[in-house]
């Protein structure tokens, strides 16, 4: 970054934070309090680049370095997706046989792709850590809650991770998910892995995406449900409790997916034994998100659960 650009950000930063002091302050007073806060901001600015240097290096690493086990794996014209899933996507239209909801839930679930495919998948995951370690590179994890796992669009995936939103994620969303403005613009790609000496479990949360897919991909394991407990808004999610015909319970199969909109709250029961690995992909919509803020979080929308029970209370 250049200087001129360094300067024009130091200076919109002060220029906020002038404009939110008390009037009565004195000058002395304001001239304190901003370099007390410039220079915490400065150091803030210096880590966060810190880490985007760093990032950016990892990245630089293995798209330079990295060759795939199975190429193949790579390419979405190559995966053996579901011939019943591609032909109702064809039909446009939903077939309950096809893709089924969990009860009344919101939540649906479908095959995906053969078992033996999930296998590659696995192997190929397990082919890059080892390079990763290999290479002395330490691996950036999912996000905040996942501590062990691998994020797909690092090293290869995020043609394949693009082309799977488009093709499946999105018409399905489009079918299902009516409340939602496509298209799905962005997406956060990744693996995450859960045995008995690792993470066990997934506290419960909502996820930071429009519509979340997750498919099982193996291996034995034991335990590690899917529970959900309600669809909510920003504004209540962490307020109100699943009613009882909301709490629901999916037993994970290998190479069967889940979709499930991003703000319907859910979490990982513990595994009980054997190893369980899961590919998750966060599918973003920069329209929706962007009308979520204009609402400002003020209005409980439609497809909120607290606002059904509104609803239900004064009937
Ligand atoms: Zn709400």
């Amino acid at each position: 970054m250049s200087k001129t650009e360094v300067d024009i950000e130091e200076q919109s930063f002060l220029k906020e934070v002038t404009s939110h002091l008390p009037l009565d302050w004195s000058d002395e007073r304001r001239d304190a309090y901003i370099q007390h806060v410039l220079i915490s901001w400065r150091q803030h600015r210096e880590h966060s680049r810190e880490e985007q240097r760093l990032m950016e290096k990892y990245l630089s690493t293995i798209q330079q370095h990295f060759k795939p086990q199975s190429s193949e794996l790579y390419d979405f014209n190559q995966w053996p997706i579901n011939e019943n899933l591609l032909a109702m996507l064809n039909r446009d239209s939903i077939d309950s046989d096809i893709v089924k909801q969990i009860e009344s839930s919101g939540a649906y679930t479908f095959s995906f792709l053969p078992t033996t495919f999930c296998q590659l998948l696995i192997n190929e995951i397990a082919y890059f850590e080892q390079w990763c370690i290999d290479n002395g590179l330490k691996l950036y994890r999912p996000n905040s809650m996942n501590k062990y796992g691998v994020i797909l669009d690092h090293f290869g995936f995020e043609k394949c991770l693009t082309d799977i939103v488009t093709n499946i994620v999105q018409p399905l969303t489009r079918l299902i998910y009516k409340h939602i403005t496509l298209p799905l613009d962005s997406h956060h790609g990744f693996i995450v892995e859960y045995a008995m000496d690792k993470d066990k479990k997934l506290d419960f949360h909502v996820d930071d995406a429009a519509v979340t897919l997750n498919l099982c991909l193996g291996e034995e394991f034991t335990g590690g449900q899917l529970y959900f407990g309600g669809i909510r808004c920003s504004s209540h999610t962490s307020t109100t409790p699943p009613k009882h015909d909301e709490e629901i319970y999916l037993e994970h199969q290998v190479g069967t997916a889940c979709l499930h909109l991003g703000n319907h709250r859910h979490r990982a029961l513990p595994i009980t034994s054997g190893r369980r690995l899961n590919l998750i992909l966060w599918c973003r919509s920069s329209n929706f998100d962007d009308e979520r803020k204009k609402n400002g979080n003020n209005e409980c929308p439609t497809w909120c659960g607290f606002h059904q029970m509104k609803i239900e209370e004064n009937v």
